[in-house]
Protein backbone atom coordinates (compact mmCIF):
# COMPACT_ATOMS: atom_id res chain seq x y z
CA UNK A 1 0.00 0.00 0.00
CA UNK A 2 2.53 2.48 -0.83
CA UNK A 3 0.55 5.81 -1.83
CA UNK A 4 -2.20 4.38 0.43
CA UNK A 5 0.26 3.96 3.48
CA UNK A 6 2.57 7.37 2.90
CA UNK A 7 -0.83 9.27 2.66
CA UNK A 8 -2.15 7.65 5.57
CA UNK A 9 0.54 6.51 7.59
CA UNK A 10 1.49 2.62 7.35
CA UNK A 11 0.51 2.35 11.07
CA UNK A 12 -3.14 3.98 10.35
CA UNK A 13 -3.75 2.61 7.18
CA UNK A 14 -3.61 -0.60 8.87
CA UNK A 15 -6.16 0.20 11.58
CA UNK A 16 -8.31 1.91 8.37
CA UNK A 17 -8.46 -1.48 7.24
CA UNK A 18 -9.51 -3.60 10.04
CA UNK A 19 -11.95 -1.01 10.73
CA UNK A 20 -13.81 -1.09 7.92
CA UNK A 21 -14.43 -4.93 8.22
CA UNK A 22 -15.81 -3.98 11.89
CA UNK A 23 -18.10 -1.09 10.46
CA UNK A 24 -19.60 -3.70 7.76
CA UNK A 25 -20.08 -6.06 10.57
CA UNK A 26 -21.67 -2.63 12.44
CA UNK A 27 -19.59 -2.86 15.41
CA UNK A 28 -18.23 0.37 17.09
CA UNK A 29 -15.58 1.41 16.32
CA UNK A 30 -11.85 2.89 18.75
CA UNK A 31 -11.31 6.56 18.58
CA UNK A 32 -8.23 5.65 16.55
CA UNK A 33 -10.22 3.30 13.91
CA UNK A 34 -12.91 6.44 13.86
CA UNK A 35 -9.71 8.66 12.99
CA UNK A 36 -8.17 6.26 10.40
CA UNK A 37 -11.41 6.05 8.86
CA UNK A 38 -11.97 9.78 8.90
CA UNK A 39 -8.91 10.11 7.00
CA UNK A 40 -9.83 7.65 4.63
CA UNK A 41 -13.04 8.98 3.64
CA UNK A 42 -11.25 11.93 3.31
CA UNK A 43 -8.82 10.56 0.66
CA UNK A 44 -11.30 8.98 -1.02
CA UNK A 45 -12.78 12.31 -1.26
CA UNK A 46 -9.95 14.24 -2.81
CA UNK A 47 -9.23 11.43 -5.66
CA UNK A 48 -12.66 11.23 -5.82
CA UNK A 49 -12.68 7.76 -4.91
CA UNK A 50 -10.58 6.59 -8.53
CA UNK A 51 -7.33 6.16 -7.96
CA UNK A 52 -5.81 3.06 -9.02
CA UNK A 53 -3.01 3.07 -6.73
CA UNK A 54 -5.64 2.61 -3.79
CA UNK A 55 -6.77 -1.40 -5.56
CA UNK A 56 -3.05 -2.34 -3.97
CA UNK A 57 -4.77 -1.45 -0.59
CA UNK A 58 -8.34 -1.34 -0.46
CA UNK A 59 -10.52 -4.30 -2.35
CA UNK A 60 -13.51 -3.27 -4.71
CA UNK A 61 -16.34 -4.10 -1.50
CA UNK A 62 -14.32 -1.81 0.83
CA UNK A 63 -14.31 0.79 -1.81
CA UNK A 64 -17.72 0.46 -2.22
CA UNK A 65 -18.42 0.36 1.15
CA UNK A 66 -16.86 3.61 2.38
CA UNK A 67 -17.92 5.49 -0.89
CA UNK A 68 -22.12 4.59 0.09
CA UNK A 69 -20.71 5.50 3.37
CA UNK A 70 -19.20 8.48 2.74
CA UNK A 71 -21.89 9.53 0.57
CA UNK A 72 -25.37 8.41 1.87
CA UNK A 73 -28.83 9.10 0.31
CA UNK A 74 -30.07 12.36 1.60
CA UNK A 75 -33.47 11.81 4.19
CA UNK A 76 -36.31 13.52 3.33
CA UNK A 77 -37.56 14.28 6.24
CA UNK A 78 -34.20 15.48 7.53
CA UNK A 79 -33.33 18.98 6.99
CA UNK A 80 -29.49 19.57 5.51
CA UNK A 81 -29.86 15.47 5.36
CA UNK A 82 -26.36 14.89 3.70
CA UNK A 83 -23.41 12.94 4.75
CA UNK A 84 -22.91 11.97 8.25
CA UNK A 85 -19.84 11.42 10.22
CA UNK A 86 -18.18 8.80 11.47
CA UNK A 87 -20.50 6.77 14.75
CA UNK A 88 -23.00 9.39 14.06
CA UNK A 89 -26.12 8.14 13.17
CA UNK A 90 -28.88 9.15 15.26
CA UNK A 91 -31.24 11.66 13.61
CA UNK A 92 -30.31 15.60 13.82
CA UNK A 93 -31.99 17.14 17.21
CA UNK A 94 -32.81 20.65 17.63
CA UNK A 95 -32.52 21.19 21.21
CA UNK A 96 -34.07 24.88 21.46
CA UNK A 97 -37.30 24.38 19.85
CA UNK A 98 -38.77 27.27 17.26
CA UNK A 99 -40.28 30.24 18.64
CA UNK A 100 -43.91 30.30 17.16
CA UNK A 101 -43.28 32.81 14.07
CA UNK A 102 -39.94 32.29 14.23
CA UNK A 103 -39.59 31.77 10.68
CA UNK A 104 -38.55 35.02 8.94
CA UNK A 105 -40.55 35.15 5.26
CA UNK A 106 -39.21 35.40 2.30
CA UNK A 107 -38.86 39.45 1.61
CA UNK A 108 -39.82 40.18 4.93
CA UNK A 109 -38.06 41.04 8.36
CA UNK A 110 -40.72 41.56 10.83
CA UNK A 111 -42.10 44.95 12.40
CA UNK A 112 -40.62 47.55 14.18
CA UNK A 113 -42.72 46.09 17.24
CA UNK A 114 -40.80 42.65 16.64
CA UNK A 115 -37.43 44.26 16.25
CA UNK A 116 -37.92 45.95 19.71
CA UNK A 117 -39.13 43.34 20.91
CA UNK A 118 -36.04 40.85 19.75
CA UNK A 119 -33.92 43.02 22.00
CA UNK A 120 -33.39 46.47 20.55
CA UNK A 121 -29.68 47.94 21.19
CA UNK A 122 -27.88 45.32 22.52
CA UNK A 123 -26.39 46.93 25.40
CA UNK A 124 -29.84 47.56 26.20
CA UNK A 125 -30.89 44.34 26.72
CA UNK A 126 -31.78 42.83 29.91
CA UNK A 127 -31.85 38.84 30.97
CA UNK A 128 -35.67 39.07 31.30
CA UNK A 129 -36.73 39.78 27.54
CA UNK A 130 -33.75 37.16 26.98
CA UNK A 131 -35.45 34.75 28.85
CA UNK A 132 -38.64 35.63 27.24
CA UNK A 133 -36.67 35.22 23.53
CA UNK A 134 -35.33 31.29 24.19
CA UNK A 135 -38.34 29.67 24.21
CA UNK A 136 -37.02 26.33 25.70
CA UNK A 137 -39.47 23.59 27.25
CA UNK A 138 -36.38 22.73 29.43
CA UNK A 139 -36.67 24.96 33.20
CA UNK A 140 -33.01 23.87 33.73
CA UNK A 141 -31.92 24.41 29.65
CA UNK A 142 -33.91 27.56 30.27
CA UNK A 143 -32.36 28.52 33.78
CA UNK A 144 -28.79 28.22 31.83
CA UNK A 145 -29.38 30.45 29.36
CA UNK A 146 -30.61 32.98 31.43
CA UNK A 147 -27.18 32.87 32.67
CA UNK A 148 -25.72 32.98 29.29
CA UNK A 149 -23.33 35.56 29.75
CA UNK A 150 -22.15 34.98 33.46
CA UNK A 151 -19.15 33.79 33.25
CA UNK A 152 -18.82 32.24 36.68
CA UNK A 153 -22.81 30.70 36.75
CA UNK A 154 -22.43 29.19 33.79
CA UNK A 155 -21.40 25.32 33.40
CA UNK A 156 -21.35 24.25 29.53
CA UNK A 157 -20.70 20.46 30.96
CA UNK A 158 -23.73 20.30 32.39
CA UNK A 159 -25.60 22.25 29.65
CA UNK A 160 -23.89 19.64 27.08
CA UNK A 161 -26.02 16.84 29.45
CA UNK A 162 -28.76 18.75 29.12
CA UNK A 163 -28.66 18.94 25.42
CA UNK A 164 -27.94 15.34 24.79
CA UNK A 165 -23.97 16.33 23.93
CA UNK A 166 -25.26 19.65 21.86
CA UNK A 167 -24.82 22.34 23.94
CA UNK A 168 -23.36 24.03 20.63
CA UNK A 169 -26.62 24.75 19.18
CA UNK A 170 -27.95 25.79 22.04
CA UNK A 171 -25.44 28.34 23.06
CA UNK A 172 -24.93 30.29 19.86
CA UNK A 173 -28.64 30.36 19.03
CA UNK A 174 -29.62 31.68 22.58
CA UNK A 175 -26.75 34.24 22.09
CA UNK A 176 -27.82 35.29 18.91
CA UNK A 177 -31.55 35.92 19.85
CA UNK A 178 -30.13 37.24 23.28
CA UNK A 179 -28.29 40.41 21.49
CA UNK A 180 -31.20 40.78 18.68
CA UNK A 181 -29.43 39.75 15.76
CA UNK A 182 -31.92 37.40 14.67
CA UNK A 183 -34.57 39.88 14.03
CA UNK A 184 -32.47 43.04 13.40
CA UNK A 185 -30.55 41.18 10.39
CA UNK A 186 -33.70 39.19 9.11
CA UNK A 187 -32.43 36.37 9.86
CA UNK A 188 -34.16 33.10 9.01
CA UNK A 189 -34.24 31.25 12.05
CA UNK A 190 -35.00 27.73 10.20
CA UNK A 191 -31.77 27.97 7.99
CA UNK A 192 -29.63 29.62 11.27
CA UNK A 193 -31.14 26.06 13.00
CA UNK A 194 -30.33 23.99 10.14
CA UNK A 195 -26.71 25.17 9.50
CA UNK A 196 -26.00 25.21 13.63
CA UNK A 197 -27.03 21.79 13.82
CA UNK A 198 -24.78 20.09 10.69
CA UNK A 199 -22.17 22.96 12.65
CA UNK A 200 -22.46 20.51 15.82
CA UNK A 201 -22.88 17.04 13.68
CA UNK A 202 -19.38 18.21 12.44
CA UNK A 203 -17.59 18.48 15.46
CA UNK A 204 -15.82 15.33 16.00
CA UNK A 205 -17.90 14.19 19.61
CA UNK A 206 -14.87 11.42 20.06
CA UNK A 207 -12.35 14.60 20.30
CA UNK A 208 -11.83 14.73 24.27
CA UNK A 209 -11.35 18.30 23.75
CA UNK A 210 -12.68 19.70 20.35
CA UNK A 211 -15.81 18.90 20.15
CA UNK A 212 -18.72 21.32 20.44
CA UNK A 213 -18.54 21.46 23.76
CA UNK A 214 -15.31 23.26 23.31
CA UNK A 215 -16.98 25.15 20.71
CA UNK A 216 -19.79 26.12 22.93
CA UNK A 217 -17.72 26.98 25.77
CA UNK A 218 -16.26 29.63 22.90
CA UNK A 219 -19.26 31.29 22.32
CA UNK A 220 -20.47 31.46 25.66
CA UNK A 221 -16.95 33.22 27.06
CA UNK A 222 -17.13 35.69 24.11
CA UNK A 223 -20.84 36.59 25.23
CA UNK A 224 -19.67 37.20 28.69
CA UNK A 225 -16.80 39.61 27.05
CA UNK A 226 -20.13 41.34 24.54
CA UNK A 227 -22.18 41.74 27.79
CA UNK A 228 -19.56 43.07 30.13
CA UNK A 229 -18.14 46.12 28.32
CA UNK A 230 -18.76 49.12 26.64
CA UNK A 231 -16.63 47.97 23.50
CA UNK A 232 -19.84 45.58 22.36
CA UNK A 233 -21.60 48.49 21.63
CA UNK A 234 -19.09 50.06 19.30
CA UNK A 235 -19.54 46.79 16.97
CA UNK A 236 -21.64 46.91 14.31
CA UNK A 237 -25.00 44.20 13.84
CA UNK A 238 -22.53 42.80 11.41
CA UNK A 239 -19.52 42.36 13.35
CA UNK A 240 -21.71 41.14 16.19
CA UNK A 241 -23.02 38.18 14.04
CA UNK A 242 -19.57 37.41 12.37
CA UNK A 243 -17.84 37.12 15.44
CA UNK A 244 -20.45 34.76 17.37
CA UNK A 245 -20.43 32.94 14.16
CA UNK A 246 -17.04 32.43 13.97
CA UNK A 247 -16.58 31.34 17.71
CA UNK A 248 -19.04 28.58 17.19
CA UNK A 249 -17.26 26.87 13.54
CA UNK A 250 -13.86 28.03 14.81
CA UNK A 251 -12.50 24.26 15.27
CA UNK A 252 -15.61 22.54 13.15
CA UNK A 253 -14.02 19.48 11.79
CA UNK A 254 -11.11 19.43 14.35
CA UNK A 255 -9.31 15.80 13.58
CA UNK A 256 -8.22 15.69 17.15
CA UNK A 257 -4.13 16.20 16.36
CA UNK A 258 -2.48 20.06 15.88
CA UNK A 259 -1.29 21.38 12.95
CA UNK A 260 2.89 20.24 13.44
CA UNK A 261 1.20 16.60 13.46
CA UNK A 262 -0.40 17.21 10.00
CA UNK A 263 2.68 18.35 8.88
CA UNK A 264 4.83 15.76 9.93
CA UNK A 265 2.57 13.04 8.79
CA UNK A 266 2.57 14.90 5.06
CA UNK A 267 -1.37 14.79 5.44
CA UNK A 268 -3.96 15.68 2.85
CA UNK A 269 -4.97 18.56 4.52
CA UNK A 270 -1.46 19.56 5.16
CA UNK A 271 -0.51 19.45 1.33
CA UNK A 272 -4.12 21.57 0.75
CA UNK A 273 -3.09 24.10 2.71
CA UNK A 274 0.66 24.37 2.32
CA UNK A 275 1.54 23.89 5.73
CA UNK A 276 -0.19 26.90 6.73
CA UNK A 277 -2.87 27.39 9.83
CA UNK A 278 -4.06 24.19 8.14
CA UNK A 279 -6.47 23.33 10.80
CA UNK A 280 -7.51 26.94 11.00
CA UNK A 281 -8.03 27.17 7.21
CA UNK A 282 -10.13 23.61 7.25
CA UNK A 283 -12.24 24.67 9.86
CA UNK A 284 -12.96 27.70 7.69
CA UNK A 285 -13.56 25.79 4.55
CA UNK A 286 -16.07 23.25 6.57
CA UNK A 287 -17.74 26.17 7.52
CA UNK A 288 -18.82 27.85 4.39
CA UNK A 289 -19.49 24.37 2.62
CA UNK A 290 -22.15 23.90 5.25
CA UNK A 291 -23.36 27.68 5.50
CA UNK A 292 -23.69 27.18 0.93
CA UNK A 293 -25.78 24.42 1.40
CA UNK A 294 -29.41 25.97 0.50
CA UNK A 295 -31.53 24.63 3.38
CA UNK A 296 -28.70 26.42 6.05
CA UNK A 297 -28.16 29.49 3.84
CA UNK A 298 -29.06 32.38 6.30
CA UNK A 299 -27.00 34.78 4.72
CA UNK A 300 -28.61 34.24 1.45
CA UNK A 301 -30.66 37.44 1.84
CA UNK A 302 -27.31 39.70 2.48
CA UNK A 303 -26.09 41.68 -0.10
CA UNK A 304 -23.12 41.25 -1.61
CA UNK A 305 -21.27 43.73 -0.09
CA UNK A 306 -22.57 42.30 3.38
CA UNK A 307 -21.96 39.17 2.69
CA UNK A 308 -18.28 39.80 1.83
CA UNK A 309 -17.64 41.45 4.47
CA UNK A 310 -19.21 38.51 7.23
CA UNK A 311 -17.17 36.19 5.67
CA UNK A 312 -14.16 37.67 5.39
CA UNK A 313 -14.21 38.50 8.93
CA UNK A 314 -15.40 35.10 9.94
CA UNK A 315 -11.99 33.70 7.96
CA UNK A 316 -9.51 36.16 9.66
CA UNK A 317 -11.21 35.64 13.01
CA UNK A 318 -10.82 32.04 12.42
CA UNK A 319 -6.94 31.85 11.32
CA UNK A 320 -5.99 33.77 14.13
CA UNK A 321 -7.23 31.51 16.65
CA UNK A 322 -3.96 29.57 15.46
CA UNK A 323 -1.75 29.51 18.30
CA UNK A 324 1.37 30.60 15.84
CA UNK A 325 -0.14 33.37 14.99
CA UNK A 326 -0.65 34.75 18.97
CA UNK A 327 2.18 37.11 19.59
CA UNK A 328 1.46 38.49 15.64
CA UNK A 329 -1.79 39.17 16.94
CA UNK A 330 -1.11 40.77 19.89
CA UNK A 331 1.73 43.05 18.54
CA UNK A 332 -1.19 43.91 16.26
CA UNK A 333 -3.79 45.04 18.75
CA UNK A 334 -1.66 46.65 20.91
CA UNK A 335 0.11 48.55 17.84
CA UNK A 336 -3.81 50.06 17.36
CA UNK A 337 -4.47 50.26 20.60
CA UNK A 338 -1.44 52.72 21.26
CA UNK A 339 -2.31 54.52 17.79
CA UNK A 340 -6.18 54.99 18.84
CA UNK A 341 -6.51 54.13 22.09
CA UNK A 342 -9.01 51.76 23.19
CA UNK A 343 -13.05 53.10 22.17
CA UNK A 344 -13.22 51.42 18.46
CA UNK A 345 -15.25 53.99 17.40
CA UNK A 346 -12.29 55.70 16.32
CA UNK A 347 -10.20 52.71 14.82
CA UNK A 348 -10.79 51.77 11.05
CA UNK A 349 -12.88 49.10 10.11
CA UNK A 350 -9.83 47.00 8.72
CA UNK A 351 -7.80 47.24 12.69
CA UNK A 352 -11.41 46.66 14.17
CA UNK A 353 -10.64 43.43 13.32
CA UNK A 354 -7.61 42.95 15.37
CA UNK A 355 -9.62 43.43 18.25
CA UNK A 356 -12.39 40.66 17.02
CA UNK A 357 -9.45 38.76 16.74
CA UNK A 358 -8.33 39.14 20.48
CA UNK A 359 -11.85 38.89 21.85
CA UNK A 360 -12.43 35.24 20.41
CA UNK A 361 -9.23 34.25 20.59
CA UNK A 362 -8.99 35.08 24.38
CA UNK A 363 -12.43 33.12 24.47
CA UNK A 364 -10.77 30.32 22.76
CA UNK A 365 -7.68 29.87 25.49
CA UNK A 366 -9.61 30.97 28.28
CA UNK A 367 -10.16 27.85 30.24
CA UNK A 368 -7.35 28.61 32.69
CA UNK A 369 -9.49 31.68 34.03
CA UNK A 370 -12.64 30.13 34.62
CA UNK A 371 -13.77 28.92 37.86
CA UNK A 372 -11.27 26.18 39.32
CA UNK A 373 -13.41 23.57 39.03
CA UNK A 374 -14.02 24.12 35.33
CA UNK A 375 -10.75 24.49 34.36
CA UNK A 376 -8.84 22.12 35.97
CA UNK A 377 -12.09 19.72 34.04
CA UNK A 378 -10.56 21.42 30.77
CA UNK A 379 -7.14 21.51 31.64
CA UNK A 380 -7.19 17.16 31.86
CA UNK A 381 -9.63 17.26 28.80
CA UNK A 382 -6.56 19.22 26.88
CA UNK A 383 -4.24 16.85 27.83
CA UNK A 384 -5.73 13.65 27.13
CA UNK A 385 -6.10 14.64 23.56
CA UNK A 386 -2.59 16.03 23.36
CA UNK A 387 -1.73 12.21 24.82
CA UNK A 388 -3.66 10.54 22.17
CA UNK A 389 -1.63 12.42 19.81
CA UNK A 390 1.02 11.43 21.15
CA UNK A 391 0.02 7.67 20.94
CA UNK A 392 -0.69 7.96 17.43
CA UNK A 393 3.24 9.92 16.60
CA UNK A 394 4.25 6.20 18.71
CA UNK A 395 2.40 4.10 16.63
CA UNK A 396 3.59 5.88 13.62
CA UNK A 397 7.14 5.48 14.53
CA UNK A 398 7.45 9.12 14.95
CA UNK A 399 8.93 11.27 17.79
CA UNK A 400 6.24 11.97 20.30
CA UNK A 401 6.06 15.26 20.69
CA UNK A 402 7.58 16.50 24.04
CA UNK A 403 3.60 17.96 25.79
CA UNK A 404 1.88 15.01 24.29
CA UNK A 405 4.27 11.96 25.49
CA UNK A 406 2.18 10.68 28.29
CA UNK A 407 4.97 9.35 30.34
CA UNK A 408 6.92 12.48 30.04
CA UNK A 409 4.49 15.43 30.25
CA UNK A 410 2.91 17.06 33.62
CA UNK A 411 -0.56 18.56 32.77
CA UNK A 412 0.08 21.03 35.88
CA UNK A 413 3.34 21.81 34.61
CA UNK A 414 2.03 22.19 31.39
CA UNK A 415 -1.07 24.87 32.23
CA UNK A 416 1.02 26.69 34.24
CA UNK A 417 3.30 26.78 31.14
CA UNK A 418 0.43 27.88 29.20
CA UNK A 419 -1.08 30.29 31.67
CA UNK A 420 2.46 32.26 31.90
CA UNK A 421 3.32 32.50 28.23
CA UNK A 422 0.30 32.62 26.16
CA UNK A 423 -2.96 33.17 28.59
CA UNK A 424 -2.02 36.10 31.09
CA UNK A 425 -0.41 38.23 27.89
CA UNK A 426 -3.25 37.66 25.89
CA UNK A 427 -5.95 38.62 29.02
CA UNK A 428 -3.45 41.41 30.12
CA UNK A 429 -3.75 43.16 26.49
CA UNK A 430 -8.27 41.98 26.35
CA UNK A 431 -8.51 43.92 29.76
CA UNK A 432 -7.28 47.46 27.56
CA UNK A 433 -10.40 46.51 25.87
CA UNK A 434 -12.62 44.94 28.18
CA UNK A 435 -11.68 46.21 31.46
CA UNK A 436 -14.85 45.48 32.93
CA UNK A 437 -14.80 41.87 32.36
CA UNK A 438 -11.16 41.35 32.69
CA UNK A 439 -11.26 43.08 36.37
CA UNK A 440 -14.70 41.41 37.12
CA UNK A 441 -14.53 37.85 36.63
CA UNK A 442 -11.41 36.89 38.95
CA UNK A 443 -9.10 36.65 35.87
CA UNK A 444 -6.83 38.53 38.12
CA UNK A 445 -5.43 35.09 39.67
CA UNK A 446 -3.75 34.59 36.56
CA UNK A 447 -2.62 38.09 35.93
ZN1 LIG B 1 -10.76 26.27 20.00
Amino acid sequence: MPLFGRWLGSGLAKVALRAIDRLKRKEDLTADEEYAVERLCSWLARVQGADPLLDEALDDAQREFLLSYRLPAPEADTPGGGRRSIARTAPRQYILPARSGARTPRGSCGSAADLAAAGGEPSRHSSEEGEALLGTNDPEVERMLRALEDWEAFDVFRLAELTDGRPLQTVALGLLRRRGLLARLCLPEDRLRNFLADVEEAYHPGNPYHNSTHAADVVQALGAMLAADSFSRQLSDLEQLAVILAAAVHDVGHPGVNNDFLIRTQSEAAVAYNDQSINENMHGAAAFKLLAKKENNFLSRFSEEDYRFVRRLIIRIILATDMARHTDGLEDFAASLRLWGPDLGAWTPDKRTAALQLVVHAADISNPARPLPLCRRWGQKVHDELFAQGDKEAALGLAVSFICDRRRASVPQSQLTFVEYVVKPCFSTLGELAPNFVAKNHTDCIL
